[in-house]
């Protein structure tokens, strides 16, 4: 028998299965043990300090902590569905009830180290830099296109699920402990950035391009086709605020289930989603498609876009192959067509939620960083793209 090694500290961390499953690492026992002894200003700050923004994450966190949880598994014999500790929704609970934290958190710091940081976007994760950094003596500034910061927090999260004053609240936090905000302001050229002298600079863009669809007569009918997080911030500014009868999303990941939800909102009577894969493998979250689902939205799915119809410009509807799953001797799936009829449904409008991806036009090629075969910096981080709303706090 091998002695227990002990050198890591990831053997500490894996013990408690939900922390090691969080990307932030929250100590969620001590939080629910401080919940549970009414101390909500205290949990709150146990989260704060791994996650920054508790609120906001107990609204649309991806929860990966609540599949890890123990409790799924001890219940599994006393019924049909075992279910976690609500891990997220009282990550909520605590934001909701507790007194001014300020006084638990970092002031700013009282001499500066002489050291110049930028970071690049407000969203979560130059917040998360600023925050760190800023209390130690570092001059940090956060530049965004946006007046104010919070990046796809503030601009694509619908509000019906995430108010704008939990993200003023918890932004102002992290902007509290000594960060400049210089809202819009778009940084179109990292090598002029450079030449200002930074001793670090932090690119924190996430995954803005919203990927398109490519089938026959798409380019015809621009006019009632929308790039779904494009057309979730034209929403969020209040840019757009109607939209169709009879509304198709398209894709299978959280952003889609934001989408419908959202034109629910905006007029859509007949709204449904269509996706590619098996209902099973979508993407989105279990509870997020059992929302959409108790809005009368139905998730049609095996199902690839084929065309779009359209009167002059005008879309009339779209054509879908329908399809099944088959998988090869090594498991690979692979969508093959089950020989039925085309579907058409018609529609007024189009959201197509079909991925994100990273994008960086803005990064000079020749200023000494390798770029992979994705348009990658090599050593990036990629943003997790379609589950932006799952804050990446790291
Ligand atoms: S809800 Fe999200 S942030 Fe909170 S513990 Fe779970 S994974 Fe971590």
């Amino acid at each position: 028998m091998k002695p227990t090694d002990i050198d890591e500290a990831d053997y500490f961390h894996k013990v408690v299965d939900c922390q090691w499953a969080c990307p932030a690492h929250t100590p969620v026992p001590e939080y629910i043990r401080l919940i549970a002894a009414q101390r909500y200003t205290d949990a709150y700050l146990v989260n704060w300090r791994s996650n920054v923004f508790p609120g906001i994450l107990g609204r649309t966190c991806d929860r990966p902590c609540e599949p890890a949880c123990r409790r799924g598994r001890v219940e599994e014999s006393n019924g049909e569905h075992p279910e976690p500790v609500a891990i997220c929704r009282l990550k909520r609970v605590a934001a909701d009830l507790k007194s001014d934290p300020r006084a638990g958190m970092p002031k700013p710091a009282a001499r500066r180290n002489g050291k110049r940081v930028a970071c690049i976007g407000a969203g979560p994760a130059s917040l998360t830099v600023a925050r760190d950094l800023a209390p130690l003596g570092y001059e940090v500034v956060v530049f965004d296109q946006d007046p104010k910061a919070g990046g796809f927090m503030r601009t694509q999260v619908p509000r019906f699920r995430l108010p704008e004053s939990v993200i003023d609240e918890e932004v102002g936090y992290v902007l509290d402990c000594g960060v400049r905000f210089e809202g819009n302001r778009r940084i179109d050229s990292l090598k002029a950035l450079l030449a200002e002298g930074w001793d670090a600079v932090f690119v924190g863009t996430g995954a803005p391009r919203g990927r398109d669809l490519d089938v026959p007569g798409r380019q015809e009918a621009a006019a009632n086709i929308h790039i779904g997080i494009d057309w979730l911030s034209s929403v969020s500014f209040g840019h757009v605020t109607a939209i169709g009868k009879r509304v198709i999303v398209l894709g299978g990941g959280n952003t889609a289930m934001d989408c419908c939800r959202s034109a629910r909102r905006l007029g859509g009577t007949d709204v449904k989603v269509i996706v590619r894969s098996g209902f099973a493998e979508m993407k989105a979250s279990p509870w997020e498609k059992e929302d959409a689902q108790h809005e009368g939205i139905p998730i049609l799915d095996f199902r690839v876009p084929k065309s779009v119809e359209h009167d002059n410009g005008r879309i009339t509807g779209m054509w879908f192959e329908k399809v099944s799953a088959q998988y090869d001797a090594d498991g690979r799936r692979k969508l093959v067509p089950t020989g039925e009829p085309d579907e058409f449904h018609p529609c007024d409008d189009v959201l197509v939620a079909i991925g994100q991806e990273n994008a960086f036009p803005w990064i000079e090629r020749d200023i000494g960083l390798n770029f992979n075969r994705w348009g990658l910096p090599d050593g990036a981080w990629p943003c997790c793209g379609d589950q932006h709303r799952s804050v990446c706090a790291g």
